[in-house]
């Protein structure tokens, strides 16, 4: 009976989103399963792809011939049953190709490079010597220039096929010990027959002798260190049947200063924490799949809450999931988690390297770590068996993914949690508007926890009015009161934190003579300035160009550098309080490895009186000697034309707020704003999250807004314009052709930002509350386009978009 493998290729269009049947080869047969990467032929010229195959079968819904099943990459399935199943769901639910959604779950480790091959087709005898040897094929990467050139003329003429071999990228990192084949006495004796000046082999030989007689089994790295013998020493030793080499496959440890530290005991909890562990614990137990929503002020023990649950669920043989936002996966929390569970803790976040994230991941999926935490991806993490999914600070935006697949890693959590038939609990200090909504619905279970650890009132906020502060005087970003605050703390030997509320490096290049403002060539956007490269650089396609000493416009050289970045408020601050240490986080001074934790190091440590940082200082850092909180711009979300502004500066303010009098020394606030009546300050203010919903409910509700309304953003690009603009019209008259009367339109409009690398972009945002019609008629749509893509068209469509414009 012959075996069929049902296998999605590595091709993403919407036909290939249906499986295709390959024949196994009875070499194969056996080890097969579902869930493991493949190489295929795929389509007319025998293309070699890759591709995953979602079941085996043992008959065929083809009736042609069926191509055989070349190879399997992976000796057991990179994805189980659960996970295959999750992909296809997500790619459903966010309009993406099921084999792009399967490369969103797995490792970049597990991706394919192509690799361009040329192989001869009818070459004479002359130019297959000079060009191939007696290789039968050539990667085309390794030529030099003008070798490529000469290849690609041959395959225009038709003399060679180009083709893209496919390679697999994930490695093991091996580490190799040194196993002595001599006994002490044959090496003494080997000795003798070794040339007198073969110094390093004489000292090696009396190692070997030394290490067999010990019966040790050195690793190869640190006998190259500790005795300055080479590889090439080592591998003649080999040769020679001295030693012999052992590979053992290993680990990268992504945090290596964690791996000896005691672990750390659970905190006698209080009578709130423990009536909320009793509730989430009894759902563990009884295998409910409910959402609760822990909605706890800054320092109310939600951490300790999360820590308690996991060590019940894996007393119990389960396993834990735990997603932080990215942006506060920073070592103090990694610390906490790993300080009490140990070496059962895998991270996942976009900070480890490939080879860590692989390790990582492969210590999950073989069920050696039985706890993730991790920020979005990590809701992809292999684990079996899960009996609690934990999502702390749930209305952060970064949960959602905003490329494809346009996933929210809740919805994932949800999806996962029926699966498991586990629950699901969303912490927050600010819920989500959404989540929070679904509370008051009964959809999720309100868990609350109003009070600080020990009582610890919540600092009080001061409100500045910047429209005043500039009447009196104010130094650019800094208000008297806040500088008099800052004083304060430096001659009390106190802790600061300084939030400015923009990206740290929103500085941009403007002539003063005539106006002119550096923009990226490919988009309609502001080029913004770098100073620790020298250079002015595109957020979005990446341009980069050195900054220009002469306005290329009129030829000035009046070109100033404008907009107040982190550098050119440290240095302004830095200028006012000339004895304060000052440490700047932004991501400039962030995106080396590591440089967040050393960042946060000195500033626990004592080496600096305030840390000057944009939102990442906001989230989850834990000072016990930071005793003022300063936010120099609490205006800037609110300027956004977008309609969760209010909730995101409440949240920001908030969370902000709580970093200040968290152990035994109160705490205080600044901030500084030109809408000091605005609802969002006051009650951030208040640190009132309850009045803040209702109010912001209420104006949601009045405009139609998510969460009464379901919304989906539909956007074209193309290189022309016209094309762009033509093809969104069409499809806003399609989309209304199908869909009820209930719906809103906004739009046909210009994307937020008109053009993104050379391509127009148009949009459409559906509003909606029961529109059963809409997913089919999407579906058609991107199957049109499919057709159209070959004119270079791309659709996009976003399910609950975090922005509307
Ligand atoms: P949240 O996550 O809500 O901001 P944390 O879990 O970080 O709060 O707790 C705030 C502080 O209180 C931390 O320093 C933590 O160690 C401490 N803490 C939490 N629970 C307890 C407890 N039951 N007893 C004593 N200290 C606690
Ligand atoms: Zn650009
Ligand atoms: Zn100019």
């Amino acid at each position: 009976m012959a075996i069929v493998a049902k296998v999605i290729v590595d091709v993403p269009t919407m036909q290939t989103d249906r499986p295709f049947d390959y024949l196994v080869p009875a070499r194969l047969e056996d080890a097969l399963q579902a869930g493991m990467r493949v190489w295929v032929q795929f389509g007319k010229g025998a293309r070699k792809v890759s591709g995953m195959v979602v079941s085996v079968s043992d008959q065929s819904d083809y009736d042609g011939q069926l191509k055989p099943l070349l190879d399997v990459l992976d000796p057991a399935p990179v994805l189980d049953h659960e996970l295959l199943k999750l992909s296809k769901w997500l790619a459903q639910t966010t309009y993406s190709f099921w084999i792009a959604c399967m490369q969103t779950m797995l490792p970049t480790m597990l991706k394919i490079d192509a690799v361009k091959v040329a192989e001869p087709v009818k070459l004479t005898a002359d130019e297959q010597q000079k060009y191939f040897g007696t290789a039968d094929s050539l990667a085309i990467g390794s030529l030099n220039a003008e070798q490529q050139v000469a290849v690609m003329k041959l395959a225009q003429a038709g003399k060679v096929a180009i083709s893209y071999l496919k390679k697999d990228r994930a490695r093991v990192k091996k580490i190799f010990y040194l196993i002595p084949q001599l006994s002490l006495e044959q090496a003494a004796a080997e000795r003798e027959h070794v040339r007198k000046n073969a110094a390093k082999q004489l000292k090696l030989l009396t190692l070997i002798g030394e290490w067999a007689a010990n019966n040790q089994h050195p690793a190869l790295m640190t006998v190259e260190h500790q005795y300055g013998l080479t590889k090439p020493v080592i591998n003649q030793a080999v040769e020679k049947g001295w030693l012999k080499l052992e590979g053992h496959e290993t680990y990268r440890d992504p945090y290596p200063e964690l791996q000896h530290q005691p672990l750390t005991k659970p905190l006698p909890l209080t009578p709130e924490q423990q009536t909320i562990v009793t509730q989430i614990n009894a759902a563990v137990a009884e295998r409910d799949p409910k959402t609760f929503l822990l909605e706890g002020v800054t320092g109310s023990g939600k951490t300790e809450i999360y820590l308690q649950v996991i060590a019940r669920v894996l007393a119990a043989g389960q396993t834990a999931l735990m997603l932080v936002p990215e942006i506060a996966l920073t070592p103090q929390m990694v610390n906490r988690v790993k300080g009490r569970f140990g070496t059962h803790v895998a991270v996942m976040h976009s900070g480890l390297s490939d080879g860590e994230k692989y390790d990582e991941w492969r210590r999950i999926a073989r069920g050696e770590a039985q706890v993730v935490v991790g920020a979005r991806s990590a809701a992809f993490a292999p684990l079996k068996n899960i009996g609690v999914f934990i999502m702390d600070e749930e209305h952060e935006t970064s949960y959602k993914q905003d490329s494809a697949p346009r996933y929210h890693a809740r919805d994932v959590l949800l999806k996962r949690a029926q699966i498991h038939h586990a629950p699901v609990v969303l912490g927050s200090a600010t819920p989500s508007l959404e989540s929070r909504a679904r509370a008051e619905k009964g959809v999720y279970t309100l868990l609350r926890l109003p009070h600080r650890i020990n009582d610890q009132p919540l600092p009080p906020v001061h409100i500045v009015d910047m429209r005043e502060a500039f009447a009196h005087g104010a130094q650019e970003d800094f208000s008297g009161p806040l500088l008099d605050a800052l004083r304060i703390r430096l001659q009390r030997q106190e802790q600061s934190v300084l939030l400015l509320n923009r990206r740290g490096y929103s500085s941009f290049v403007m002539c003063r003579d005539c106006g002119y403002v550096a923009k990226c060539p490919n988009c309609d956007i502001s080029l913004t300035l770098h100073m620790d490269t020298h250079t002015l650089k595109c957020h979005y396609c990446g341009h980069e160009e050195p900054i220009p000493h002469r306005c290329p416009n009129c030829g000035s050289d009046k070109i100033r550098y404008y907009g107040t970045g982190t550098q050119k408020v440290e240095a302004k601050l830095q200028q006012l309080l000339p004895d304060a240490r000052i440490l700047r986080m932004d991501v400039d001074t962030t995106r080396r490895k590591g440089g967040h934790a050393r960042i946060l190091d000195a500033f626990g440590d004592h080496q600096a009186d305030i840390l000057l940082g944009t939102q990442m200082i906001a989230k989850g850092l834990d000072f016990p000697d930071v005793t003022l909180v300063g936010v120099i711009d609490a205006d800037t979300a609110l300027g956004l034309p977008d309609f969760r502004a209010s909730e995101k500066t409440f949240q920001l303010l908030t969370q902000v707020s709580g970093r200040a009098g968290r152990a035994d020394k109160p705490g205080e606030v600044f901030v500084q704003t030109f809408n000091p009546d605005h609802y969002a300050i006051q009650y951030a203010k208040r640190q009132d999250y309850e009045g803040f919903f209702r109010q912001e409910m209420a104006i949601r509700h009045r405009g139609n807004y998510p969460p009464y309304f379901y919304s989906t953003k539909i956007a074209v690009s193309h290189v022309d314009e016209t094309q762009a603009a033509k093809a969104i019209f069409s499809l806003a008259k399609e989309l209304r052709e199908h869909l009820s009367d209930q719906v809103i339109m906004l739009g046909p409009t210009p994307g937020p930002i008109a053009r993104l690398k050379n391509r127009y972009i148009y949009q459409i945002v559906l509003k909606y509350k029961h529109e059963p019609a809409l997913a089919a008629t999407l579906q058609h749509i991107l199957e049109e386009t499919q057709q159209s893509s070959r004119h270079g068209f791309l659709v996009a469509i976003d399910p609950e978009p975090l922005a509307f414009v």
